[in-house]
């Protein structure tokens, strides 16, 4: 008895020795003793009982059937469903040649799928160990074309900016950061600290140890903490050679691999002409969120209160909405350049919150050893634009 889903009749083709190596084309019909073949001017069958049943074809996608005591005859067909007839449910020898041909097929899905599982952890191994890579071969570039490649590109910066150079003023920065400084790892480099005359809440760093801040940043700071969250954040842009590692992995994977196993002496021509890329040079997310944690580590270890880290991001979150309420398009937000590549985002501070709240140091940290307030004011008389003065110009072309 047939089943319902299972037909009798099957499209097939066929050998037969009166018909020489010609196949001929007809259909397979399961009776109650054997398969039978039917085509125009052709009818035989194979009986049920030692019936041959074998895969064969490309990707054995044809069921053949043979039977040892028709040599030179084989039926076969492309339809599959025909192992499923009940006909061969109840036909031992036959049942055993589904069995193989399913366990064939079964195996053979397997070493498919593993193939393609071995591929893609493959994939996803050498893409884990991308970052790792780059990491490695950014270790390798020699600290000295680094700090070359930095102060070449800080030099073009000073032909636009103006640098508060002012002996007092730089010693007072230095005070501020000394205790930062004593933590972070100076065995690579020697960090040279900058200020640039700029009304913009920005601050950056360079490979080998430049490091910037904005005047416009230090002023409208309301604690040392905060500018010491942000000089952390840059300085370890710096440790963690993030602007060698973007230059790095923009040469690409194999260039990346080969850097790696071979020397890098071939750099020093690309890292040549890199300078102007690090000036538009934005860090990944991954390198953001890197130096806001390493950052605090430092912040930490020189038992600095991270909290001003936190309260400047929610200070620059707080400036970016009132620069959106004010221009919907957000075109003018480029004029915050430390938010256009420091996206002050609430997941930033509350990653920084959980870190202070299980901090060991919690509430141990010392009182920065600086009047805050006087710097601010000695800063201010050193600007050769006072704000106020801009301020006053802004409004006077708004009234008109
Ligand atoms: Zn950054």
């Amino acid at each position: 008895m047939p089943s319902a889903s299972v037909p009798d009749t099957f499209e097939a083709g066929a050998f037969h020795p009166d018909h020489g190596t010609r196949r001929i084309s007809g259909t397979l019909h399961i009776v109650p003793d054997g398969v039978r073949f039917e085509a125009d001017g052709s009818l035989f069958q194979l009986p049920l009982e030692d019936l041959d049943v074998n895969l064969g074809g490309a990707s054995d996608r044809l069921v053949f059937f043979a039977h040892p005591r028709f040599a030179n005859v084989s039926i076969f067909t492309s339809d599959q469903a025909v192992l499923n007839h009940p006909a061969f449910a109840n036909n031992r020898p036959l049942a055993r040649a589904r069995d193989r041909i399913r366990r064939r097929k079964l195996v053979s899905r397997c070493i498919t799928l593993g193939i393609l599982t071995l591929f893609f952890a493959a994939i996803a191994g050498v893409w884990l160990a991308k970052d790792p890579m780059v990491q490695a071969v950014a270790s390798k570039v020699p600290a000295e074309w680094e700090k070359k490649l930095g102060d070449t590109a800080f030099a073009q910066i000073t032909l636009t900016s103006k640098l508060v150079t002012d002996d007092a003023v730089q010693k007072q920065l230095a005070q501020l950061a000394a205790p930062l400084l004593a933590v972070v790892p100076q065995d690579r480099y020697t960090f040279k600290l900058h200020i640039i005359e700029d009304a913009s809440l920005n601050a950056f760093a360079l490979p080998g140890g430049n490091v910037a801040l904005h005047t416009g940043l230090i002023l409208k700071a309301e604690s040392p903490e905060e500018v010491l969250g942000v000089l952390a954040h840059e300085l370890s842009h710096v440790s963690e050679q993030h602007g060698m590692r973007g230059i790095v992995q923009g040469l690409g994977l194999y260039a990346t691999v080969s850097l790696l196993f071979g020397d890098v002496s071939g750099l020093a021509a690309i890292l040549v002409n890199n300078a102007p890329f690090l000036l538009s040079q934005k860090f990944s997310r991954d390198h953001e969120r890197e130096a806001d944690e390493r950052g605090f580590r430092y912040l930490e270890a020189a038992k600095l209160n991270p909290r001003g880290m936190i309260t400047f991001f929610e200070k620059m979150r707080r400036e970016e909405e009132k620069l959106r309420e004010k221009i919907p398009g957000g075109e003018a937000l480029d004029a915050l350049d430390f938010l256009s590549t420091h996206p002050a985002t609430t997941e930033r501070t509350e990653r920084l919150e959980k870190l202070l709240a299980k901090s060991p140091r919690k509430d141990g940290f010392t009182v920065v050893d600086l009047n805050f307030k006087e710097f601010q004011s000695a800063l201010r008389a050193k600007l050769s634009q006072p704000e106020k003065a801009k301020k006053v110009d802004a409004k006077e072309q708004n009234k008109k």
